[in-house]
């Protein structure tokens, strides 16, 4: 069995502290120049629709990167191993590590991952079409969230905070969780509100992708049958 992930070094918790600052100001600024953009019934409705959205594709998009560490590669792998498949594979010899961990630890790589396109868009200059602007937000947000509502689910005791979110059925709940770590373990890879593992379940998405990338050359060495 693969050692566990190395220890968190300061440079690794220097990036992560900046990729946090560079996130939360990216996202101010999205947050302000929609609210500032928003000036008629019409574009507010549009907004929410694509705030939705956005919060939707966050659940598909993190559902693909999960399923992707959890199917393909390994922790030896070079560059992806130690860094973004070990928590993955971690998590599944042990899901309830996850709720020791502490909050960069959890969500560092879902910063880092975001901060290169929220950066890449303030530096753009001009504000994005309003719809834009809020699919991006609810995307990027949606998907800095992803580990610490996926931790929440494991949770014996989550916070009220989560209890109340949880209770709404914005965010993923441990009763929709339970199947991932469920034989076949093939299903509920989406972490961030778990609303589309239904739909991906019903139409193979995760089953097809894998013959796609197996075709592909890349090597399948599935989590929990490691
Ligand atoms: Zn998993
Ligand atoms: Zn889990």
């Amino acid at each position: 069995m693969p050692e566990r992930q190395p220890r968190r070094t300061p440079l690794t918790i220097t990036v992560d502290l900046l990729a946090v600052a560079i996130v939360a100001a990216g996202l101010g600024i999205l947050a302000y120049r929609l609210w500032h953009a928003v000036d008629s019934p019409a574009l507010a409705i549009g907004a929410l629709a694509m705030l939705s959205a956005g919060y939707v594709m966050a659940d598909l998009l993190t559902g693909f990167v999960h399923w992707f560490c959890d199917t393909f590669f390994d922790e030896t792998t070079p560059l992806i191993g130690p860094a973004l498949i070990a928590p993955f594979r971690e998590h599944h010899r042990d899901p309830l590590l996850m709720t020791q961990h502490g909050f960069l630890e959890l969500t560092g790589s879902s910063f880092r991952g975001l901060a290169p396109l929220l950066m890449l868009i303030v530096w753009m200059g001009q504000p994005l079409p309003v719809h834009v602007n809020a699919f991006v937000f609810a995307l990027a947000t949606g998907a800095v969230c992803t580990n610490l509502l996926h931790r929440w689910a494991h949770e014996p005791a989550p916070p009220a905070f989560a209890r109340v979110l949880q209770s709404t059925g914005l965010v993923l709940t441990p009763v929709r969780h339970a199947r991932h770590h469920a034989p076949p373990y093939a299903a509920g890879y989406c972490v961030t509100s778990g609303w589309l593992n239904p739909i991906c379940e019903r139409l193979q998405i995760w089953s097809r992708a894998e013959a796609v990338f197996t075709a592909l050359g890349l090597p399948v060495s599935r989590a929990d049958r490691e």
